[in-house]
Protein backbone atom coordinates (compact mmCIF):
# COMPACT_ATOMS: atom_id res chain seq x y z
CA UNK A 1 0.00 0.00 0.00
CA UNK A 2 1.59 3.27 -0.63
CA UNK A 3 1.58 6.08 1.69
CA UNK A 4 -0.83 8.90 0.85
CA UNK A 5 1.13 12.82 1.52
CA UNK A 6 -2.95 13.88 2.26
CA UNK A 7 -3.86 11.78 5.22
CA UNK A 8 -4.64 13.87 8.06
CA UNK A 9 -1.47 13.82 10.02
CA UNK A 10 0.76 14.91 7.00
CA UNK A 11 -1.62 17.93 6.94
CA UNK A 12 -0.87 18.55 10.78
CA UNK A 13 2.80 18.18 9.87
CA UNK A 14 2.87 21.10 7.21
CA UNK A 15 0.72 23.20 9.87
CA UNK A 16 -2.19 23.08 7.01
CA UNK A 17 -5.06 21.69 10.23
CA UNK A 18 -4.53 23.12 13.47
CA UNK A 19 -3.54 20.69 16.29
CA UNK A 20 -2.62 20.59 20.36
CA UNK A 21 1.23 20.10 19.68
CA UNK A 22 3.22 18.90 22.90
CA UNK A 23 6.43 17.90 21.73
CA UNK A 24 8.80 17.94 18.67
CA UNK A 25 12.29 16.89 17.97
CA UNK A 26 14.17 16.44 14.48
CA UNK A 27 12.46 12.96 13.51
CA UNK A 28 9.16 13.14 15.79
CA UNK A 29 6.20 15.04 16.59
CA UNK A 30 3.63 14.50 18.98
CA UNK A 31 -0.17 16.25 19.83
CA UNK A 32 -3.59 15.23 21.60
CA UNK A 33 -5.71 12.91 19.86
CA UNK A 34 -8.73 14.73 19.19
CA UNK A 35 -10.89 12.08 20.34
CA UNK A 36 -9.21 11.13 23.35
CA UNK A 37 -9.73 7.44 25.08
CA UNK A 38 -8.32 8.60 28.32
CA UNK A 39 -7.44 11.96 30.09
CA UNK A 40 -3.86 12.92 28.57
CA UNK A 41 -4.40 10.52 25.37
CA UNK A 42 -1.52 11.89 22.64
CA UNK A 43 -0.02 10.51 19.48
CA UNK A 44 3.59 10.11 18.59
CA UNK A 45 4.28 10.19 14.50
CA UNK A 46 7.68 10.53 12.81
CA UNK A 47 8.00 13.71 10.44
CA UNK A 48 8.82 11.90 7.41
CA UNK A 49 6.34 9.74 5.31
CA UNK A 50 5.23 5.87 6.92
CA UNK A 51 2.28 4.67 6.15
CA UNK A 52 2.33 2.32 9.70
CA UNK A 53 5.08 -0.18 11.33
CA UNK A 54 5.02 -2.43 8.01
CA UNK A 55 7.01 -0.11 5.45
CA UNK A 56 9.08 2.14 8.37
CA UNK A 57 12.81 2.12 8.68
CA UNK A 58 14.34 0.91 11.53
CA UNK A 59 15.34 4.58 12.23
CA UNK A 60 11.88 5.82 12.46
CA UNK A 61 10.70 3.19 14.50
CA UNK A 62 13.64 3.98 16.76
CA UNK A 63 12.96 7.72 16.55
CA UNK A 64 9.48 7.52 17.47
CA UNK A 65 9.74 4.50 20.45
CA UNK A 66 12.27 6.71 22.07
CA UNK A 67 9.85 9.82 21.70
CA UNK A 68 7.18 7.24 23.61
CA UNK A 69 8.99 6.60 26.60
CA UNK A 70 9.37 10.35 26.86
CA UNK A 71 5.59 10.70 26.52
CA UNK A 72 5.15 7.97 28.56
CA UNK A 73 7.32 9.60 31.66
CA UNK A 74 5.84 12.92 30.83
CA UNK A 75 1.40 11.71 31.19
CA UNK A 76 2.70 9.35 34.20
CA UNK A 77 3.89 12.71 35.78
CA UNK A 78 0.79 15.28 34.20
CA UNK A 79 -1.88 12.82 35.40
CA UNK A 80 -0.50 10.71 38.22
CA UNK A 81 -0.61 8.21 36.73
CA UNK A 82 -0.26 3.96 37.80
CA UNK A 83 0.37 2.92 33.87
CA UNK A 84 0.75 3.55 30.60
CA UNK A 85 -1.12 1.98 27.76
CA UNK A 86 0.90 1.99 24.20
CA UNK A 87 -1.39 1.56 20.90
CA UNK A 88 -0.41 1.23 17.42
CA UNK A 89 -2.21 -0.31 14.79
CA UNK A 90 -1.40 -1.43 11.43
CA UNK A 91 -3.76 -1.15 8.26
CA UNK A 92 -7.21 -1.43 8.58
CA UNK A 93 -7.76 -4.97 9.30
CA UNK A 94 -5.18 -4.05 12.19
CA UNK A 95 -7.74 -1.60 13.60
CA UNK A 96 -5.82 1.56 11.26
CA UNK A 97 -7.83 4.79 10.45
CA UNK A 98 -5.29 6.77 9.74
CA UNK A 99 -2.26 6.10 7.55
CA UNK A 100 0.75 7.89 8.49
CA UNK A 101 2.81 6.12 11.62
CA UNK A 102 1.43 6.62 14.74
CA UNK A 103 1.72 5.27 18.80
CA UNK A 104 -1.37 6.01 20.90
CA UNK A 105 0.16 7.04 24.61
CA UNK A 106 -2.40 6.58 27.29
CA UNK A 107 -2.18 7.19 31.23
CA UNK A 108 -4.53 4.93 32.94
CA UNK A 109 -5.25 4.44 36.59
CA UNK A 110 -6.33 1.34 38.17
CA UNK A 111 -9.89 0.19 37.70
CA UNK A 112 -10.63 3.45 35.15
CA UNK A 113 -11.29 1.78 31.89
CA UNK A 114 -10.75 3.35 28.33
CA UNK A 115 -13.43 5.13 27.47
CA UNK A 116 -15.04 4.05 24.20
CA UNK A 117 -13.62 5.58 20.79
CA UNK A 118 -15.14 8.46 18.68
CA UNK A 119 -16.01 11.46 20.73
CA UNK A 120 -14.96 14.32 20.05
CA UNK A 121 -12.88 16.21 22.20
CA UNK A 122 -13.40 19.42 24.13
CA UNK A 123 -11.56 22.06 23.23
CA UNK A 124 -10.76 24.01 26.08
CA UNK A 125 -10.24 20.19 28.32
CA UNK A 126 -8.11 19.43 25.68
CA UNK A 127 -5.62 22.34 26.19
CA UNK A 128 -5.42 22.14 29.87
CA UNK A 129 -4.59 18.80 29.36
CA UNK A 130 -1.93 19.67 26.63
CA UNK A 131 -0.52 22.59 29.06
CA UNK A 132 -0.01 20.08 31.89
CA UNK A 133 1.73 17.86 29.41
CA UNK A 134 3.72 20.58 28.59
CA UNK A 135 4.38 21.33 32.05
CA UNK A 136 5.68 18.10 32.91
CA UNK A 137 7.99 18.00 29.88
CA UNK A 138 9.78 21.47 30.91
P1 LIG B 1 -5.87 4.80 14.51
O1 LIG B 1 -5.50 5.09 13.08
O2 LIG B 1 -4.70 4.34 15.34
O3 LIG B 1 -7.02 3.85 14.64
O4 LIG B 1 -6.39 6.10 15.20
C1 LIG B 1 -6.24 7.39 14.68
C2 LIG B 1 -6.39 8.37 15.83
O5 LIG B 1 -6.28 9.67 15.30
C3 LIG B 1 -7.73 8.28 16.56
O6 LIG B 1 -7.48 8.07 17.95
C4 LIG B 1 -8.38 9.63 16.31
O7 LIG B 1 -9.08 10.11 17.41
C5 LIG B 1 -7.20 10.51 15.95
N1 LIG B 1 -7.51 11.58 15.01
C6 LIG B 1 -8.22 11.46 13.85
N2 LIG B 1 -8.29 12.63 13.22
C7 LIG B 1 -7.61 13.52 13.98
C8 LIG B 1 -7.34 14.92 13.84
O8 LIG B 1 -7.74 15.59 12.89
N3 LIG B 1 -6.60 15.50 14.83
C9 LIG B 1 -6.12 14.80 15.89
N4 LIG B 1 -5.41 15.47 16.79
N5 LIG B 1 -6.37 13.48 16.07
C10 LIG B 1 -7.11 12.85 15.11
Amino acid sequence: MQYDPENIFAKILRAEIPNEKLYEDDHTYVFMDIMPRADGHCLVIPKTPARNMLDASPEQLAACIATVQKMGHAVMKAFDAEGVTIQQFNEAAGGQEVFHLHYHVLPRREGLPMRPPGTMADFDVLKDQADKIRAALA
